[in-house]
Order: C-alpha cells, then structure tokens, then sequence
C-alpha cells in the first residue's frame, strides 16, 4: 500500500485545505486531496498545539475539500449480547470484572435484531451498527450473526459489527454474508494501552484491524478521550490510526462517560479535574480530521452531555456522523427528538450519499 493516496474531492468547486490565510503554522502544505500515512508524533503534536482558532479554519477547510458540510451522517447502534464480557476494558460497564450492575444476556434473537434495525431506518439511520460484548465470537455464534448482517442488509442498510477479535475465517465469512464494517477501536496511544486494558494488547487489536482490511470489509475505528491520558497520549491515539497502510473509513471519537463501578468511572469520580475538556474534545476532532481527511469521524459517546455548542464546534472541526436514538450499547445518548432539533438548529440534514473513502475506492 502506497504512503499516500489520492482521490478527488467530493465536492465540486472544493478549496484547498491549506489555502488562503491559513498556511501559518505546522504542518505545511502538501496539496489539497492528499491522504498521508507517513504522520509523525511531532506534526500531529504541533496541530495540538495550533491556537485554537486557526486549527478550527485549517480542519473546516480540509473537511470541505472531502465532505458537504451541512450533512452528517446517522447511525443507530444496538447492544445484542450485553454484559459478562471476560476483558478488562477500565472504561467499561459491560466488564464482568466490573461492579456496574449491568446484567450478562444471551445473543440477542434474530429476529428481535432485525425488528429494531427495521425501526432504526425508519427513524431515518443509515447504517445499523451491532455489538455484542465478547472477547471474540465462538464459531457457534457465527450462524446467526451471518443471518443478522443478511437480514439487515436486505433492508438496504449499511451493516457495521463490533464483536471483538477476530480470526481470519471469520472476517472472511462476515465479509461473505455481506458485512459492510467492522468496528474495532484502538481506544487509545500505544504506550498508554496498559493503563485502560490489561487482558488483551494494542498489537492484537492492530492484528485484528489488519484481519478486517484483507477480508474486504471497511473499518470502523477510534478511541475514547478524558480517560485521564495525556495529551501526548492524545497525539499517539490520533498517531496510530493516521499511520495505518488505509485510515478506517470511520474513526469514533467518544469522550469518556464515566460509569460507577469501572476502574476509569471511579477515578474520574475522585478525580474530576481528569475529565476531557471540552476545547480539547474539539482539537482531538479537528486533528483527526486534518490527518484523515476522507475518513468519516464520529461523535460516539459522551455527546449525550455536551452542550449543543460543543457539538456545533466538533461539527465545524469536521465531525459528520453521529449515533442517534436514546441509547448507546448501555449509555444514555442524546435521543432523536433531542438530535433533530439540534440538527435543525445548526441547518444540518442527514447524510444521503456515499462516503468519501468508498466512492474513491468505487472510482479507483
Ligand atoms: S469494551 Fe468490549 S471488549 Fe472491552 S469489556 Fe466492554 S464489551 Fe468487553
């Protein structure tokens, strides 16, 4: 795979991104649709490091040359096997090594999935998104998630799983039932990866993620901020999915809800002053985007308490897709009611079209 790939923007009459009054400060230009894998720490820590104001006009900028600005895209995400999870995630309710109080649950019904993703288009959701809370699937599950993605791709959505690691027989088989994604985040920087989760390491996220890409299937995969990192470590997660060989088509940035009974929860209960600051929610935003440009970056968790001011600014930082409905796997969210008023607010539609990444790759 070449270092930098190129596609033409989306959209007609597009600026260049490091055009106009915007070519102070680091990185300097290097054309206005290149895709770079060749990032290094210290440019994407001097794009931190931009005053604020100009890192929001550089990322708007290169969110324009790839992406309608007034669209974002619309996800629904389901929990269909909950709980009683043997990895040790710090952030995470579903931990059986968690005292969050969230119950273990069975595999969902086929059938009850198809029913929710059939409401979820309905509400208007583009992509149906599952996740089931293992460390990886049993090859006695594959039959029904095969039937799961069949079904829901019947229904002309797009599909996106989330069910840990997986082999390469089973990329394979989710790919042939049609699986348009697999989510599978690398949660946070390399050398921070110990802190979050003992029982599995960041190269076996990476093997997985490179299982993914040579089944075929698009990914989907990012990480959760104000887990009491350092910004250091905000450069090395952004770091680390600019320089795979392809950047995921979709790229999550969640912000750390903090559940009682987790590790992460707890201490952020102790420590408050760890949680994300908002201005760097928005600057984590606008780099991934400046460093991913065709990708699609995600507003995940943690949106349900952002002000709708802070939502504007990650939207204007280049944020375009957003998981609707009330619930997220097992957290709150903001809810459909709540998101079309914002989105009617801020003259937002939903995205109709086809994604950046995947109309390049259709042209190609
Ligand atoms: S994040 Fe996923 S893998 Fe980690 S404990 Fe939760 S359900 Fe399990």
């Amino acid at each position: 795979m070449s270092l930098t790939e190129t596609c033409a923007p989306a959209q007609a009459g597009a600026q260049s991104p490091e055009g106009g009054a915007c070519d102070s400060g680091p990185p300097p230009a290097r054309g206005n649709s290149e895709v770079r894998t060749d990032w290094t720490r210290d440019e994407i820590a001097a794009l931190f490091d931009l005053p604020f104001t100009d890192l929001l006009f550089r990322a708007a900028t290169v969110h324009r040359a790839h992406h309608a600005p007034d669209e974002v895209q619309l996800c629904t995400l389901l929990s269909i096997k909950t709980g009683g999870c043997p990895e040790d995630c710090g952030y995470c309710s579903q931990s059986a090594s968690a005292d969050s109080g969230v119950e273990a649950t069975k595999l969902m019904d086929v059938r009850a999935v198809l029913q929710a993703a059939a409401q979820a288009k309905d509400a208007g959701s583009q992509r149906f998104c599952m996740g089931a809370a293992w460390r990886n699937p049993k090859d006695r599950d594959m039959p029904a998630i095969v039937e799961i993605v069949q079904g829901v791709r019947a229904m002309g959505m797009e599909t996106c799983m989330t069910l840990g690691m997986l082999t390469p027989t089973q990329a394979a088989q989710l790919k042939d039932a049609g699986l348009d994604y697999y989510n599978h985040n690398i949660d946070t920087a390399p050398e921070n990866y110990e802190n979050v989760i003992t029982t599995r390491s960041f190269e076996e996220r990476i093997d997985t993620l490179a299982n993914v890409r040579e089944a075929g299937i698009n990914v989907c995969s990012g990480g959760i901020v104000g887990m009491g990192e350092t910004r250091a470590h905000r450069v090395g997660f952004v770091h680390a999915l600019a320089t795979l060989p392809r950047h995921p088509e979709s790229v999550p940035v969640n912000a750390l809800v903090p559940v009682k009974g987790t590790p992460l929860g707890d201490m952020l209960a102790d420590t408050p002053m760890a949680k994300i600051d908002d201005i760097e929610f928005v600057r984590t935003v606008a780099v991934a985007r400046i460093t991913m440009p065709r990708s699609m970056v995600r507003l995940s968790a943690g949106r349900e308490s952002m002000s709708e001011a802070t939502q504007a600014l990650c939207f204007m930082a280049g944020a375009n897709s957003i998981f609707t409905g009330d619930k997220l796997l097992t957290a709150a969210n903001a809810g459909d009611d709540k998101d079309a008023a914002m989105m009617a607010k801020l003259g937002l539609s939903p995205m109709r079209g086809e994604e950046p990444m995947r109309a390049c790759e259709a042209a190609e």
